[in-house]
């Protein structure tokens, strides 16, 4: 038997096993990508600042949706998530859930409880939930509207000096709001909209803490506008780069262009699986990043890459581009030959390409042309392809 952890002083519960349902979409609303990533990767990254062990709450079917959120966030972030916990039927379970995962692993001191969709908490906010003192605090943010309670028998304007909307990450001492949790359950109440309600169902002393209007929570449609337009306007650093690739034809009866098999008189010959598209992909991403080439990162020389499926090169590439903080907006690839036939493969890669970069399909372009029989290409002696990438990074990055 190990002895048990020294006790942590801060943890973060980040739920997210909600399906969103108000915002409109299909997809829960985490999984949404905004700026090139989920919002559940944003919220991650957001409150990682303050260095504290993160505990997700995610959806029984989330798995692997969240797999993806976590791969898209730098590894220093990454190192700050424990192993997801599945949620409850509500959120007040799903809080339970977060909670009884801490109390398993290494209790802490105290700890934060915010909901993934609030994306923006900024590291002052946390750092005032995460030093606050109390059983049980809550940012509370002053009302600038006009308040009415309307009903159909008599409305009124209410005082709105004394009115505070409610935030999150709200701030515990754990065993207390762990209690509480417990409690709450075994009575069976468990629809309390937030972790405040339960600590006050539970008799613990609510105070009050400075919240952030700018710490918006994402729930309506056009809230993933402002989310998004918000997001760019911290990745003002917009570049763009291209790449250029050839591969000579040679005896098989397949090629593989942008991640898709097709069928051919011949096939391409190359170190790896002579991914000409993507090859070309992925060094117009290193260019936009001024990171080198495909030959410097995956060296020919280097037998393991020998019939290397080229989806890994161009993985690391968007991988390099997330560790420096930034997102892929948009690429562009025009593929240089008399056969095969490009058309009828090009929305097969298009998907694949989207799939590999972590895109929408809006933002991946593929375009085939011949070269009317002149030159290399014209001969039928190999592919060419051409692309670009445009990519975003933050502003404190450039020039580095
Ligand atoms: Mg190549």
């Amino acid at each position: 038997m190990s002895s048990p952890a020294p006790a942590l002083p801060v943890a973060i519960v980040l739920v997210a096993a909600g399906k969103g349902s108000r915002a409109g979409r299909e997809q829960a609303k985490q999984y949404v990508r905004v700026a090139g990533r989920t919002l559940l990767a944003h919220a991650i990254e957001a409150v990682a600042t303050l260095g504290a062990p993160i505990q997700p709450v995610i959806g029984a079917a989330d798995a692997s949706d969240f797999a993806a959120s976590l791969a898209e966030l730098r590894e220093g972030i990454r190192a700050l998530v424990l192993p997801p916990v599945i949620g409850g039927e509500t959120r007040q379970l799903s809080v339970k859930e977060g909670l009884e995962a801490l109390a398993r692993r290494s209790p802490p001191e105290r700890v934060l409880i915010h909901d993934a969709a609030r994306a923006f908490a900024s590291r002052a906010l946390l750092r005032r939930a995460a030093d606050s003192t109390g059983p049980a605090m809550v940012p509370a943010v002053r009302m600038t509207d006009t308040i009415w309670e309307v009903s159909e028998t008599s409305s009124r304007v209410l005082d709105r000096t004394a009115l505070r909307a409610i935030q999150t990450p709200q701030a515990f001492a754990f065993d207390r709001i762990l209690v509480a949790h417990r409690d709450a359950a075994a009575s069976g109440s468990v629809d309390f909209p937030d972790d405040s309600a339960v600590a006050e169902w539970a008799g613990l002393p609510i105070g009050f803490f400075e919240g952030d209007p700018d710490n918006m929570k994402i729930t309506q449609p056009g809230d993933f506008a402002a989310a998004e337009a918000r997001l760019l306007a911290g990745l003002p650093d917009v570049r763009i780069g291209q790449g250029y690739d050839v591969h000579a034809f040679g005896p098989g009866a397949s090629v593989w262009l942008g991640g898709v098999e097709i069928s051919h008189t011949h096939a391409l010959l190359g170190h790896s699986d002579a991914d000409v598209l993507m090859h070309a992909i992925t060094d117009a991403i290193l260019g936009a990043l001024a990171e080198g080439d495909i030959g410097s990162h995956f060296p020919p020389s280097d037998p393991r890459w020998k019939g290397a499926s080229s989806d890994r090169f161009l993985r690391h590439a968007v991988d390099l581009l997330r560790q420096r903080g930034g997102m892929l907006a948009h690429v562009d690839g025009t593929v240089i030959c008399e056969a095969p036939k490009v058309g009828p493969h090009r929305d097969a890669i298009r998907a694949r390409l989207a799939e590999i970069c972590g895109l929408t399909l809006d933002r991946v372009a593929v375009k085939a042309t011949t070269s009317e029989e002149l030159g290399f290409t014209g001969r039928r002696e190999g592919i060419a392809a051409i692309a670009t990438a445009t990519i975003r990074l933050p502003l404190e990055r450039s020039g580095s």
